[in-house]
């Protein structure tokens, strides 16, 4: 069971395990995602250390070692938006990045398809409880490409707020809730979700077992990430990012090239996102 932090260091008050401050002083205390997660970074590291130590026995531990660290220097979380939403989105001056579920509360946005509603609401609810609707999902990539089943754009978030809100879980949080078949209401198992600065490691004990001396640095990418347009396909490290953030968090983009767009709305689109990332000094890759 995850031991976070009960007291207010300033005050002494009782603090809420949902809460991100004090409710006595104000204290900040930090995101509910961080403070659980840091209680698991010791058997993070033990997993970590034995998938190394498995790679040595194959003789692969010096490529494991080198996808380590390409994961520690140059990861990103990236957002995967369609052209319409994000077009939008960077013209707006006070857009938000918000949830679904925050989204259909507010009645912005009607609900998916019955089994996808059911799906989303019952896993945060397994995963997170009452901090659920504040979490924003991204995914791990080191070439700041993510899931394109999600959107042909990928938007790469700045470090600092990953630093400060963000956590990491090791799949898919539908399918690491079937996986390890916990209901609502069980312990997470531990050491499958990590802080931002511990990011690598939970790669590398995740990936470690598909390297083989075959693999060179051109397979980190898609071993870190794959996604070919079905989501029931894509292989990821999903980030649960701590309420909402605007296009000030964005610090990268691959966007399709305005010549691939397939219709005339999807040409506009396209090209008002590149002209207002480079008027945001948005770096943006042409994909
Ligand atoms: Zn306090």
């Amino acid at each position: 069971m995850p031991v976070i932090a009960d007291h207010c260091p300033n005050c002494n008050s009782p603090l809420s395990w949902e809460r991100d401050s004090c409710p006595g002083c104000g204290h900040y205390v930090g995101p509910p995602n961080i403070r659980e997660v840091e209680s698991e970074r010791d058997a993070l590291k033990a997993r970590y250390e034995q998938a190394a130590e498995d790679s040595r026995a194959r003789g692969c531990l010096n490529m494991v070692t080198e996808f380590t660290e390409r994961v520690a220097q140059d990861s990103v979380a990236v957002i995967n938006l369609w052209p319409s939403f994000l077009a939008q989105f960077l013209n707006g001056e006070k857009s938000l990045y918000s949830g679904y579920t925050l989204q259909t509360e507010a009645e912005t946005r009607r609900a998916a398809n019955l089994s996808n509603d059911r799906e989303r609401r019952g896993t945060e609810g397994t995963l997170f409880g009452d901090y659920g609707l504040q979490i924003r999902y991204a995914a791990l990539s080191i070439d700041c490409i993510g899931l394109v089943s999600y959107g042909s754009c990928s938007v790469s978030l700045r470090n600092a707020l990953c630093i400060n809100k963000g956590t990491l879980l090791e799949e898919n949080s539908y399918s690491f809730v079937h996986r390890h078949r916990i209901l609502p209401g069980d312990q997470i198992p531990e050491g499958r979700r990590a802080v931002w600065q511990d990011r690598h490691y939970l790669a590398s004990a995740k990936i470690a077992g598909t390297i083989v001396q075959a693999t060179t640095e051109r397979n980190f990418a898609k071993l870190l990430l794959l996604s070919n347009g079905d989501r029931a396909t894509d292989e990821f490290i999903e980030v649960h990012i701590y309420g909402a953030f605007g296009k000030e968090a964005f610090v990268a983009a691959a966007v399709p090239a305005v010549k691939k767009a397939t219709t005339q709305e999807e040409r506009c689109d396209l090209g008002k996102i590149h002209d207002s990332l480079v008027s945001l000094g948005i770096l943006c890759k042409q994909v």
